[in-house]
């Protein structure tokens, strides 16, 4: 009989699902709503459901893998702080769900669960050593490093997101001012964005939001520039510029090559990829020049459920 496990991404908005066979085929993707406002009982309730949910497209489940947004224990076992989860503060995360469903659960950040994924299935397939970058509402991090998930002495290496990249810059959602995140998130184009118009900067932006800042996402900004607004672009560029400076230094620091952006920005690649890569090669060493290399995530927003169900399978061996 064919065995499966099951990979689960648990962000802010949504929790996805993805089962899979015990030799990797994904079988099945599902999603619910996280509802982590209504507590960590309400939360559990929802990842049994769409375990359940998943075990019906397929058989036995034997382990579940979980991503999740937080800093974890060294151990992972403990979500420790969650700034989009605030309600899993010092959560128990693997013994509660693991007493639950009575199989073995391996927890682990969901941006280094997507490096996972990339190596395992995606971007990262051939590369031994490379650095995955959640572009999305914040930015996380996740190092592969000798074909192996870095997690650091404490448990939390690769929050690039928290790097900072400008002294007295924009305050961070994590407290602290100057923040990758706060320059360069979708987040920050939002912001960059609704700030230029207030500013009295002349750009289609206004129309597409019928005048309603509060409107504006990444996404318009991405749709106005493509389009050939120039103050949506010059947002992009300001966006790229900070990231391509969070990347020369880890460059510069680590000697890794190969960065992979994933997350929700990741669907704006076409048009930041010319300037960051730009900006890169002017701020590393002449002699990384043509060996940095940053291309797109292949699994996107999928990277998450195949790194927590490659945890699952890798946990079981
Ligand atoms: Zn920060």
């Amino acid at each position: 009989m064919q065995n499966y496990v099951v990979g689960i991404d648990i962000g802010g908005t949504m929790v996805k699902g993805g089962l899979f066979t015990n030799d990797g085929i994904l079988v099945q993707k599902l999603s619910a709503e996280t509802r982590v406002h209504q507590g960590s009982d309400t939360v559990l309730k929802n990842l049994s459901t769409l375990v359940t949910s998943l075990q019906k497209y397929g058989g036995r489940v034997l382990s579940v893998g979980i991503g999740v947004a937080g800093v974890l224990d060294v151990k992972r076992e403990t979500l420790l702080q969650s700034p989009n989860l605030p309600e899993l503060d010092n959560f128990p995360l693997k013994r509660r769900l693991a007493e639950a469903w009575g199989i073995p659960v391996f927890v682990e950040n969901d941006a280094n669960a997507a490096a996972l994924g990339e190596k395992w299935a995606g971007a990262g397939r051939n590369l031994d050593n490379f650095l995955l970058i959640t572009l999305g509402t914040g930015i996380g991090g996740g190092f592969i490093v000798n074909g192996e998930l870095w997690t650091g002495e404490a448990g939390k290496a690769g929050e690039v997101g928290h790097m900072v990249v400008v002294t007295d810059g924009v305050p961070c959602a994590c407290g602290k001012y100057g923040c990758l995140e706060a320059h360069s998130s979708a987040e920050a184009v939002k912001r960059m964005a609704i700030e230029a118009l207030q500013a009295g900067v002349c750009s289609s932006l206004k129309n597409l939001s019928g005048g309603d800042y509060a409107a504006i996402d990444a996404e318009m900004v991405y749709h106005a520039a493509k389009k050939g607004d120039a103050a949506a672009t010059e947002i992009f560029k300001k966006a790229s510029h900070y990231l391509a400076v969070a990347i020369a230094n880890v460059n510069n620091l680590l000697d890794i090559h190969n960065f992979i952006i994933g997350g929700g920005m990741s669907n704006a690649f076409d048009l930041f990829a010319p300037f960051l890569q730009g900006e890169v090669k002017e701020l590393v060493f002449t002699t990384a020049r043509d060996k940095v290399t940053i291309v797109s995530s292949k699994l996107g927003n999928d990277a998450g459920i195949f790194g927590a169900g490659y945890l699952a399978l890798k946990g079981l061996k």
